[in-house]
């Protein structure tokens, strides 16, 4: 009988004119970017987040934490594999990703297949595994106001 398990995430990073813009492995164009120790790539974060949390088996900050001067300025692609080797020694393999990421600027929608071409690759899944959606927070909020970006992802693991 296959077992299941499901796990969800959330991130959300600060938006600053200085940092380049870097959503799903993708660098975007656009005059503001990402605040953070890593590449600040909140997708992937929150694809991560949702991973470790599916085995309960903590989260980023504690694989990668902040402190550590080895993750400034990761490759969040890169750390997202290394998760998936996590998963894996632990005996499971991702069924599907679903995660929408909240920004009110720049339009993301032509930049959602690249996001999920680099993520399925990076996870040795088919682009149908890894379901990106994008949405604006209808100006509300702090991400409604442009001061931040933010993502939710949910991941079925199957073993
Ligand atoms: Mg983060």
């Amino acid at each position: 009988m296959t077992k299941i398990r499901i796990g969800n995430g959330y991130d959300m990073h600060r938006l600053v004119s200085d940092r380049p813009l870097i959503l799903g492995g993708i660098e975007i164009e656009h005059e503001l970017g990402l605040l953070g120790h890593s590449d600040a790539d909140v997708l992937t974060h929150a694809i991560m987040d949702a991973m470790l949390g599916a085995l309960s088996l903590g989260d980023i900050g504690h694989y990668f934490p902040p402190t550590d001067p080895t993750w400034k300025g990761a490759d969040s692609v890169a750390l997202l594999m290394q998760v998936d080797r996590l998963i894996q020694a632990e005996g499971w393999t991702i069924g599907n990703i679903d995660s929408v990421v909240v920004a009110e600027r720049p339009k993301l929608k032509p930049h959602i297949s690249a996001m999920r071409d680099r993520l399925s690759t990076a996870l040795k899944l088919q682009p149908n595994q890894v379901g990106i959606k994008a949405t604006t927070n209808e100006k509300l909020d702090a991400t409604g106001r442009e001061e931040g970006i933010s993502a939710y992802a949910v991941v079925l693991l199957v073993a």
